[in-house]
């Protein structure tokens, strides 16, 4: 059995085992696919890291655990035509960069953008309104190798 490696996964553990979840390992690796690193994974992008350790896992079994840390407020889904994409490490709407090229999506701190969403939140007639900002762009790694016209 894989060890939870970040603080990060060892806090959505404690939060599956209090709502009275059980771990398995397949469970766990899931988790860790989620939370580790900037990668804003896929549900088909953790199904494949995840069945390379744990070949039993089901495709079924990815998407039930997203959706009951998302129940929870523990995964932030990002939507796009292309499919959703997840982040685990901070599950409060937060700015992305994403790369048209890749698919690479970034977190990006803006400090200001709070002050604008607060001030948003006060004049808006809805309720509990979201934010939800991407950049897009083309990453560094993209940039060495595209062609030019796309620089
Ligand atoms: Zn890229
Ligand atoms: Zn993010």
């Amino acid at each position: 059995m894989q060890e939870p490696s970040s603080t990060r996964v060892q806090e959505l553990v404690a939060r599956l085992r209090a709502a009275g979840h059980r771990l398995t390992p397949q469970r766990l690796a899931i988790l860790c696919s989620l939370a580790r690193g900037d990668a804003h994974p896929s549900a088909e992008a953790i199904f494949a890291e995840v069945r390379a350790l744990h070949p039993m896992v089901s495709l079924a079994t990815v998407y039930n655990t997203i959706e009951t840390l998302k129940e929870m407020g523990e995964v932030l889904e990002l939507q796009f035509s292309t499919g959703n994409r997840y982040d685990g490490r901070l599950a409060t709407p937060h700015p992305h960069l994403v790369c048209t090229h890749c698919g690479r999506i970034e977190d990006v701190a803006l400090p200001a953008l709070q002050s604008a969403v607060d001030a948003a939140a006060r004049h808006l007639p809805f309720t509990a309104a979201v934010p939800r900002l991407d950049f897009y762009g083309i990453c560094p790694a993209c940039r060495e190798t595209a062609p030019l016209q796309n620089r």
